[in-house]
């Protein structure tokens, strides 16, 4: 649930496992989460490095693997600008982590839930409205 808790006003900091930090993790020459994960050489132009940290990172990167393939994603952020790749990789954990927990629906069945409170409340703000005038 973290990940999906964090995203609220905008970015979604720490909780969803993109660091942002625009450094390769703790710059000690160690791989990012990802390729900690994939147990594989972190080459300085490795994609994932800037916003998977070596430690939750990698938790956060094995539920992208599942859910996206680790080389899916890296081929999509490639194509993004790179200002826009943090938002990017935020809103794929989200997805990978919605996945998860609903193998059927996944964040499709937030967005489902979310709307029908919207339909409800609009509702439910029209009776109110008929009762006041
Ligand atoms: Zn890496």
């Amino acid at each position: 649930m973290s990940a999906s808790t964090s995203r609220g006003g905008g970015r979604g900091g720490g909780s969803s496992g993109a660091s942002g930090s625009g450094t390769k993790g703790k710059g000690s020459g160690g791989p990012c989460g990802a390729c900690k994960f994939l147990r594989k050489k972190c080459d300085p132009g490795c994609v994932f490095a800037p916003y998977f940290d070596p430690d939750q990172g990698a938790i956060y990167f094995a539920s992208v693997h599942k859910v996206f393939g680790a080389s899916n994603v890296g081929k999509l952020l490639s194509k993004i600008p790179v200002h826009k790749r943090l938002d990017a990789v935020i809103s794929i954990c989200y997805e990978a982590q919605a996945r998860m927990r609903d193998p059927v629906y996944g964040c499709v069945g937030q967005i489902c839930t979310l709307q029908q409170q919207v339909l409800f409340i609009f509702k439910f703000s029209i009776e109110i409205t008929r009762h006041i005038t």
